[in-house]
Formats: structure tokens, C-alpha cells, sequence
């Protein structure tokens, strides 16, 4: 049904927006963000689809019957020298599956609307999934405040496009949806290593992020014995230690500080404070998992005489998807040969926001080799074929 060799042609065309050779760097908000947009919307309206862009950035191309639309997409933005696939295999494939249908001369009883989504790698203003958080309201107040390192907030970045400035003006009701289906890179090795195309996912793990301030006493080396410190960076690998063993209690968590800081960092003073990352992931029961964590900061700083403080930066539930769309993307891979398990995404999507606003999601994994998030990253033709033709047949079913 899906054709090929456009969707292969597609591939590098949009990578060559902000890329070279393999490696693509097209910042969320950029001008190579829009430049991408700009080329996804000439497809779409080339098959007569009403493609707009909201005061969010996201691009929508609309197409097809009356009543509540099928929401099919991904995002346009990549991490800087990321890949080819993060995002836009998702974006490209809707457009294949959409192409397919309207070849097919399939009434659409429903509307279908594709979507790029702005900004979800948040790579450069810090605000991760902010196109899709900003259409189903659930974008922190005061957002578009926040700045790159250049000074640029995004409300100047929204403002170079031509919007007001204000990306809560994007907000639309769950209720126009009946459905949002999003294809997306494992950014794993799971369905590379059990040899399997195509995955369904079946939950997003819930994701915490915070930045912890350990605040002791600097003193001298040589001049403090043992039991008058208040050492903050002993304090903070206590607590190290604690993530890694409340993550490995759990069976499904993950547990992990990539940064940490000490000051004033001499090796020969005491450090008297220590600032670090915390990054809490689990597929069930974020809440008790965070409790537990922030338990033991609170224990370690009181056993060693030493403060404690958290700010919190992200907090996003565990997201489970929808077990009928489940179901419809189980029978659509079916279709195209692929007997796809079910597994849960450890990293954050788009889908998320829709999922948690009330509309019926799901989300189709495709096979990639390379890692993600680089240029290696790689899902083959065959795999994102297979990936655009089930799409394609799932839409049929949610249309029709
Ligand atoms: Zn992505």
C-alpha cells in the first residue's frame, strides 16, 4: 500500500534540513525546525490537506471527514548531531500512511491530521515534549520566559515565526481527538536483539528529574579531624549509593546521578557543597519510588549534620496507553507480518501528553540499530516500511 521509494526519498530530503552526511542537528524552535515544517506541510498540502501552524510551532495538516480527528505524528526537532530517525521517522511515516490512503481512494469518515510536533528534545530551552504539552495545557505557567544560552527566550523564538509569543494559546480539547497514534525509533536494543521489526508500546515510565543542593562545611584538610566535618560531597555519596539501591529494590525502576559538582573543589579542603542530578524512571508507582528517594536525602543530611535542598524539575506520571489502540496496532502489524510484543518506552514521548489529556493512544516502536541520539542511529527501509504499512492499516481501521 505504503510507496517506497517516496518514503525513502523523503527520509533524506528532511535530513538534509540542518544535517550533514548522517548527523542532523535541528534545534527545537530553530529556523531549520521551521525549514522542516515547511517541507512536511508542502507534502501535505499538496494532497489537499489544511495545513497550519499553531502559536505553539507544532505543524498540522488536516484531512478527511467530519467529527473528532485521528492525531497522527512525531516531532521535527532533533538533539544537537543527532540522527535521522529521532522524530522524523515518526513525522514521515504519518504522511506515508496518510499518502497511502488517499492513493487508495479511502473515504476517510473521519479527519486525520498529521502533526510536527515543536521542540519535544528541549535541547535548547531546557522544556522537553513543549509542542504537545503546550496543545494539551499541561505546560509549566510562565514558560515562555525561559531562555537559550544566547538570551533568546521562547517567546522571542515563537515571535521570529511570526506567532504572538504565547504558546498556551496552542491549547485544544482532548475532545477533538479520537484517537493520537505516534511511530517512533526504540532508542533500545530490545527489538534489535529479540530480531523483531515492530514493538507495541504499552506504558511510558514515569520521569522525575531534580536538582539536589548539599550544603555542609568547607574546612581545611589537614586542621579538621574526622569528627568535626561536615563534609558534603561524603553526604552526597551516601546518597549515590542510596538511588542505587532503592532503583534495584524496584523491578521496574531505574535510578541514576550523571552530574554532580563540588565546591570549592581544592584537595586539600573539606567540600562544602555539592549539587546534584537526580533522575528517577519507573514504569509503576513513580510516587512511592520519589517518597523513598527523597527519604533517604533527608536521612543522610540529618545523620550527617549537613542541609539538604530539591528542586524539582520535571515530574511526568507513569503514562500507560491505551489498550484498544494497543489492540488495533497488535492486528495492524499482524497485517504486515510482524508479531509485535508489547514493551514499555524508558524514555520520554510526545504521547505522553495526549495520553494523560484523556485521548485513546498508542504508539508503534520500529527496530534501529546505532544507539539513538547520534548519527549512527539507523532503522533500515525495510523496518521503517513495515513500520509506515502498519501505520497505514491501523488508520484505516481508526478512520473507517
Ligand atoms: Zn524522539
Amino acid at each position: 500500500m505504503i510507496d517506497r521509494g517516496r518514503l525513502e526519498r523523503r527520509i533524506g530530503e528532511l535530513a538534509r534540513i540542518g544535517g550533514s552526511g548522517t548527523s542532523v542537528s535541528r534545534l527545537g524552535l530553530s529556523a531549520e525546525e521551521q525549514q522542516a515544517r515547511d517541507l512536511i506541510g508542502g507534502w501535505l498540502a499538496a494532497r489537499g490537506a489544511v495545513v497550519r501552524r499553531d502559536a505553539a510551532a507544532n505543524l498540522f495538516g488536516r484531512t478527511g471527514g467530519v467529527g473528532a480527528a485521528v492525531l497522527v505524528g512525531s516531532h521535527a526537532d532533533s538533539v544537537p548531531d543527532g540522527g535521522r530517525f529521532d522524530g522524523a521517522l515518526g513525522v514521515l511515516c504519518a504522511v506515508e500512511a496518510v499518502e497511502a490512503l488517499l492513493d487508495a481512494k479511502m473515504s476517510l469518515r473521519r479527519p486525520i491530521e498529521v502533526v510536527a510536533w515543536a521542540d519535544e528534545e528541549g535541547a535548547r530551552f531546557g522544556v522537553g515534549l513543549f509542542g504537545s504539552a503546550a496543545v494539551f495545557g499541561r505546560l509549566p505557567a510562565g514558560i515562555a520566559d525561559r531562555r537559550d544560552r544566547a538570551g533568546v527566550s521562547i517567546a522571542d523564538a515563537l515571535r521570529a515565526f511570526g506567532e504572538r509569543g504565547d504558546p498556551a494559546l496552542a491549547r485544544r480539547g482532548a475532545k477533538e481527538f479520537a484517537s493520537y497514534l505516534e511511530l517512533h525509533i526504540e532508542q533500545g536494543p530490545r527489538l534489535e536483539k529479540a530480531g523483531i521489526a515492530l514493538g507495541v508500546v504499552d506504558a511510558i515510565v514515569g520521569i522525575y528529574h531534580a536538582r539536589v543542593t548539599i550544603r555542609g562545611q568547607a574546612d581545611h584538610a589537614g586542621a579538621t579531624v574526622m569528627t568535626a566535618r561536615a563534609d558534603a560531597l561524603a553526604a552526597a555519596s551516601e546518597i549515590v549509593l542510596a538511588v542505587e539501591r532503592l532503583a534495584r529494590s524496584r523491578p521496574d525502576a531505574v535510578g541514576t546521578v550523571g552530574e554532580i559538582a563540588v565546591r570549592p573543589g581544592a584537595k586539600n579542603v573539606v567540600p562544602g557543597e555539592c549539587v546534584f542530578s537526580l533522575d528517577l524512571r519507573t514504569s509503576r508507582d513513580l510516587d512511592p519510588f520519589i517518597h523513598d528517594v527523597l527519604a533517604a536525602v533527608e536521612r543522610v543530611a540529618h545523620e550527617r549534620h549537613v542541609q539538604a535542598s530539591i528542586d524539582e524539575l520535571a515530574h511526568v506520571p507513569v503514562t500507560t496507553l491505551d489498550p484498544k489502540i494497543r489492540e488495533v496496532l497488535r492486528r495492524a502489524a499482524k497485517t504486515v507480518g510482524v508479531d509485535a510484543p508489547e514493551m514499555t518506552s524508558g524514555a520520554g514521548h510526545d504521547a505522553q501528553n495526549p495520553a494523560l489529556a484523556g485521548v485513546p493512544t498508542g504508539m508503534l516502536f520500529v527496530r534501529s540499530t546505532g544507539g539513538s541520539h547520534k548519527p549512527s542511529e539507523l532503522a533500515s527501509l525495510d523496518d521503517a516500511a513495515l513500520g509506515a504499512e502498519a501505520l497505514a492499516v491501523a488508520l484505516r481501521e481508526l478512520v473507517s
